[in-house]
């Protein structure tokens, strides 16, 4: 039975644990998701728009050399020019573009080529503008594309934001759940072994406490009276002639009586220092603690007309025509180290006394 919680509460945690890696995991794969997008968006704003743009200016720099070269009549030797004019050309050339890019590049393609086989000044100028325009196209391009990263980046944030909160919200409903379920199974279980506990204890057909606790707490009253320096009574109440009462009315009927004297008793004796019992068929027990003799008295007067104010027919009594309680009774004063076996006896000695003058009274043992 222990095993079985145990595994259901382990397993309860376990999941708690998954469900709690579960959200780590999905949010590191989400940032990782989007870091990896907002990467992508930056390597096609540098190398998309950048890289190109201080690749045209270079071949623009290098033709305006040869441009100046070839105005001030100098002999020039271009070939370093040209060569970095053809690399940085050709990395820009064989950079990705759309079609209607394509074409305006190839036509920039043959008349770059051009320049250096024709070797004309007004063809290198030419080619300055044309290269100039591609540098404002590029420029344009990059800020078109800075807007559009922007705005990515703008989504993005949102996507995740969103999609963070909707994780968090679901993890911590998950684990609310998972807390929420072995909280409810612990407090069923603490309910049922509270119910176990008050039914060990107590009497099925009156409801009052049982003899076995009776046993417990009466071995204990000495002890208690001693500590607390309290003056303690034990009272033993006898149902008078229940024999004939069974034997006139019926069994049951003799068990709806009980309960009723039962409820007598439990009613009167209802605060925290009494402790009413059924000690058997039809005797019932009390327990008081920190009593004096006056109020010991006259409870037990009230109690013997309590009973007779049930006005519970008996015609078979000898003592009255309802039901009628014997009762014995004796005081315990601290630190006189009277066993509790000896106090019962004495009670029982009351509870005979009242029986054998008559019953339908009570007995108080006093002294030792
Ligand atoms: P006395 O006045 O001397 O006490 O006489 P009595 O007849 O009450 O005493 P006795 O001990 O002879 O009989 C007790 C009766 O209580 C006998 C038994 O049938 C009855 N009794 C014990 N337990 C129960 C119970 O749970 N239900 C019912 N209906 N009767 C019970
Ligand atoms: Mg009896
Ligand atoms: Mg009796």
């Amino acid at each position: 039975m222990k095993l079985k919680l145990f595994k259901s509460v382990t397993f309860k945690l376990i999941l708690l644990v998954l469900v709690v890696l579960f959200a780590l995991i999905s949010t590191s794969i989400l940032f990782n998701s989007q870091i990896d997008k907002l990467k992508v968006q930056i390597d096609n704003l540098y190398f998309g728009n950048f890289i190109p743009i201080v690749k045209l200016e270079n071949i623009q720099d290098n033709y305006k050399t040869i441009i100046s070269c070839r105005t001030l009549k100098y002999i020039c030797d271009f070939k370093k020019e040209q060569k970095i004019i053809l690399e940085d050309w050709s990395y820009y050339y064989n950079a990705y573009k759309n079609e209607k890019e394509r074409n305006v590049i190839n036509n920039v393609d043959i008349a770059l080529k051009e320049t250096f086989k024709i070797n004309k000044l007004h063809k290198f100028k030419k080619i300055v503008q044309k290269i100039e325009f591609l540098i404002d196209y590029e420029t344009k391009m990059a800020f078109k594309q800075r807007k559009l990263f922007v705005e990515e980046y703008k989504r993005m944030k949102d996507y995740l934001f969103i999609n963070i909160v909707l994780l968090l919200v679901l993890t911590f409903g998950i684990v609310a759940y998972i807390i929420y379920q072995v909280v409810k199974k612990d407090n069923q279980l603490r309910v049922l072994n509270t119910k176990y506990k008050i039914d060990s204890i107590t009497d099925s057909m009156t409801s009052l406490y049982n003899r076995k606790y009776f046993d417990t707490i009466f071995d204990n009253m000495p002890f208690i009276a001693n500590a607390n320096n309290w003056e303690c009574a034990f009272i033993m109440f006898d149902i008078d002639y229940f024999k004939q009462y069974n034997d006139t009315y019926g069994h049951d009927a003799g068990d709806e009586t009980l309960k009723k004297v039962a409820k007598v008793l439990k009613e009167y004796f209802n605060n925290k220092y009494e402790f009413v019992f059924r000690l058997g068929g039809e005797e019932f027990g009390v327990i008081l603690f920190d009593i004096d003799l006056d109020i010991l008295e006259s409870c037990l007067n009230d109690i013997n007309q309590k009973i007779v104010d049930l006005k519970i027919e008996h015609k078979t009594s000898d003592v009255l025509d309802v039901v009628t309680i014997s009762i014995g009774a004796i005081m315990y004063e601290p630190n006189t180290y009277i066993s509790a076996n000896k106090l019962y006896k004495k009670a029982d000695d009351s509870l005979y006394k009242s029986k054998h003058n008559g019953r339908n009274q009570y007995h108080i043992h006093k002294g030792k």
